[in-house]
């Protein structure tokens, strides 16, 4: 399951540079999470960066993007040119 992050945030740009797999951008009023880049930090690591350094607690999981541990970790293969 990919995060999202909600319209509580404020824009501070911490959390873009901390996402190892790029998945993180500027989007049109707030960040934005690409889903199909972000795996929960699957891989890298034990818990999504994003949500660790994010001040105002805005990054939850995303229930519209179900998936497995397994799945996860399949991605960051893929995407880290593994698989
Ligand atoms: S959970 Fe990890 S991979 Fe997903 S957006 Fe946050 S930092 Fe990036
Ligand atoms: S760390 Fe949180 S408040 Fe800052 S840009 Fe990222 S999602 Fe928004």
């Amino acid at each position: 399951m990919s995060l999202m992050i909600t319209d509580e945030c404020i824009n501070c740009d911490v959390c873009e540079p901390e996402c190892p797999n790029n998945a993180i951008s500027q989007g049109e009023e707030i960040y934005v999470i690409d889903p199909n880049l972000c795996t929960q930090c699957v891989g890298h690591y034990d818990e999504p960066q994003c949500q660790q350094v994010c001040p105002v607690d805005c990054i939850p999981l995303d229930p519209s993007h179900p998936e497995t541990q397994e799945e996860l970790y399949q991605k960051y293969l893929v995407i880290s040119g593994k698989a």
